[in-house]
């Protein structure tokens, strides 16, 4: 990690079935190792809580927290982010492990940054049991002052016989034998949105009273088709904000992508954010993963930072023996340091550590698009007049909006800055 300039690793982001071995039963021997070790060592440590994963004793113990889908089928364990985000077991289990690893680690010379959860919503930002449907309902009724008239008139439920007499009549949208209600599925999106956000804030909370002063972020993911949560209304909750990016392979023009996305980070960050990830080479989740080109990982690396980043940072360190993502490159790769993917994250540290003048700068830029994911959703959610076309990216497309420099929003524009104890050395990649 010296060798390549790493400054900051994020640990312990899927470590929950580790460092939780039963239930309140805690095992932080690796961990504390892990950190003496980078500390050690001159590197800093982007903690995580690890409840993106929760164990399959929580779920033999809860089998109720697991997901529902809108055909009505429970989900099993044996992944990630399976479970369901209104789940009241779920929570006070995330906001256990989230205060032990807190208060054990609040004071550790290495700690330098928190990394809340992983990636909300990547694979449940909707749940459609029974507990979602009373959360749901619960949301609506505060969002419409407790008013059931002025949700049916903002939904126009008089049409097909969709009025409600009662809150209990509401349901998620389920599936359904013809179209849904535009407006009923465009309140669930936010509705799914905001349930995750609570999420994140209560564990971020958690972790300002344990550790007051260390900055807290989770890593979005504003990407080629990541559409699920509405960032605007997270950024501000968010110490600092960090995107993952990923290429997608199919894609001939894929730095459109990598410029556009940062630009509409740059913009939600009000300043500086992060590249919490991206791949020094193939992925392992897309039909076809293909390796980077030479000099691509560089060029997307440093198209980030000249779209704001102040820290380029991958997935991951050392490629895995096993499991999910068995087949996704590192920085280290399986067949170790003689290879031209560690030759080149050695030469982009060095860069990294050259363009250390750049830190904390800010773009002014001269011409502004709108995004917006409410409209994005009121657009694309069937049924619509052209679905999936409406809003998509130019790399998507294939076509380029003119002028498309810069992302800002009139509404959302917080002033950061980078926390110094993270980043007081050179960006780096780590
Ligand atoms: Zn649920």
């Amino acid at each position: 990690m010296r060798e390549a300039g790493v400054t900051m690793v994020s640990v312990g982001i899927f470590s929950w079935a580790l460092l939780e071995p039963a239930e309140e039963v805690y095992d932080f021997s690796r961990m504390d190792r892990i950190l003496d070790l980078l500390h050690e060592n001159g590197i800093a440590a982007d903690l995580a809580t690890p409840t993106a994963a929760p164990p399959a004793w929580f779920f033999r113990a809860h089998p109720d927290a697991l997901p529902v889908d809108r055909d009505g089928r429970r989900m099993s364990y044996g992944s990630r982010q399976t479970f369901c985000p209104s789940s009241p077991a779920y929570r006070t289990a995330a906001l256990r492990i989230a205060g032990e690893l807190a208060r054990r680690y609040a004071d550790h010379p290495a700690l330098a940054m928190w990394h809340v959860h992983n990636e909300y919503g990547c694979h449940n930002a909707e749940c459609h049991c029974d507990e979602s449907a009373a959360a749901f309902r619960r949301w609506l009724r505060a969002k419409y002052g407790d008013d059931l008239d002025a949700l049916n008139h903002s939904w126009g439920t008089t049409f097909w016989s969709q009025w409600y007499y009662d809150w209990e009549e509401i349901l998620p949208p389920r599936t359904t034998g013809a179209a849904p209600n535009p407006t009923h599925r465009l309140d669930w999106r936010r509705f799914c949105s905001d349930e995750l956000l609570s999420l994140f804030t209560a564990e971020r909370d958690v972790l300002r009273r344990a550790a007051p002063g260390i900055p807290a972020t989770t890593n979005f993911m504003v990407n080629f088709s990541i559409e699920a949560l509405d960032y605007w209304r997270w950024a501000p909750e968010l110490d600092i904000v960090s995107n993952d990016h990923y290429l997608r392979s199919t894609d001939p023009e894929s730095e459109i992508d990598v410029a556009l996305c940062g630009d509409v980070v740059r913009s939600m960050a009000g300043g500086p954010w992060l590249l919490m990830e991206h791949s020094t080479g193939a992925i392992n989740w897309q039909p076809v993963n293909r390796a980077k080109r030479p000099g691509e990982m560089r060029r997307n690396a440093l198209t980030h930072v000249a779209h704001g980043a102040d820290g380029i940072a991958y997935f991951q360190w050392r490629a895995a023996k096993a499991g999910a993502e068995q087949w996704h490159s590192a920085m280290l790769p399986h067949a170790g340091t003689d290879r031209q993917i560690w030759q080149d994250v050695v030469q982009l540290g060095a860069d990294l550590e050259a363009l250390a003048e750049v830190r904390g700068s800010t773009v002014a830029a001269d011409v502004a698009i709108v995004w917006d994911w409410n409209a994005r959703w009121a657009l694309e959610l069937p049924p619509s007049p052209a679905p999936n076309s409406a809003s998509r990216t130019s790399s998507e497309t294939g076509t380029r909006p003119c002028g498309a420099q810069a992302w800002p929003s009139t509404s959302y524009a917080p002033t950061r800055t980078c926390p110094p104890t993270a980043w007081s050395s050179p960006p780096a990649s780590t």
